[in-house]
């Protein structure tokens, strides 16, 4: 199976030298520190997360809402750093955009095909390089969506100790409502990672697109999340 990149990474703003500004050099010193430590200690891959929303009427206070048809995917394979990165948007109610991100880690690239190496990238350069087949039960993945869900639910509980939380820190949510039986009922109370109905339907996406293969039914996984 060939994928053909249709479109090219987004075209990024030029930015100033590391060090010229306040807030460069600090990232300058991120990135040091981070060089130091190596590359973050991820975990979980989509599997595990699946099964985690498996539990989730079990666990949560709430079910996961109706799926929204997931638009504008785009592949970014990253050879340099064994990593491959989905991005795609879903329309919601009152027709607000979210974005979601998808990256997995510990892909193989290899630039001759072979057992392991079945799927052909061509890169917009002509270059072309053979990609391991996109396992959600073996490879780490970071997720994020910019929906409210991720906000309230997931994403402290993704970021410490599952790493799953793909890219900078959200604000961190401080709740301004009386605790329940008067407010609303608490988001995770088991404290467990996972992701949104947008998330799940990116997976659900590229597994129809042949570009994913899971071991969870995501289909399944959605109505288990919903049962009342
Ligand atoms: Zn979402």
């Amino acid at each position: 199976m060939a994928i053909k990149l249709t479109e090219q990474s987004p075209k990024r703003k030029p930015k100033k030298p590391e060090g010229q500004t306040r807030s460069g050099q600090q990232r300058a010193a991120r990135q040091k520190i981070r060089r130091a430590l190596g590359r973050p200690a991820i975990h979980r891959n989509i599997d595990g997360l699946l099964d985690q929303i498996k539990m989730r009427r079990r666990l949560l206070s709430h079910g996961m809402g109706q799926m929204r048809s997931i638009i504008d995917i785009r592949q970014v394979p990253v050879p340099q750093s064994n990593q491959f990165t989905f991005h795609s948007k879903a329309v919601g109610e009152k027709g607000v955009v979210h974005k979601q991100v998808i990256n997995l880690y510990d892909v193989g690239f290899s630039d001759k095909k072979d057992r392991n190496h079945t799927i052909k990238i061509k890169f917009p350069n002509n270059l072309v390089k053979y990609m391991i087949r996109l396992r959600g039960d073996i490879l780490p993945v970071q997720v994020r969506c910019s929906c409210l869900d991720y906000y309230f639910t997931w994403w402290w509980y993704n970021r410490d100790p599952n790493k799953v939380h793909a890219g900078a820190r959200m604000r961190p949510y401080v709740r301004k409502t009386l605790p329940p039986p008067e407010g609303y009922p608490f988001r995770n109370v088991a404290h467990i990672p996972g992701f949104c109905k947008h998330l799940l339907g990116l997976v659900l996406k590229l597994i129809k697109m042949g570009l994913l293969v899971t071991k969870n039914d995501p289909m399944t996984v959605y109505r288990n999340a919903n049962k009342k």
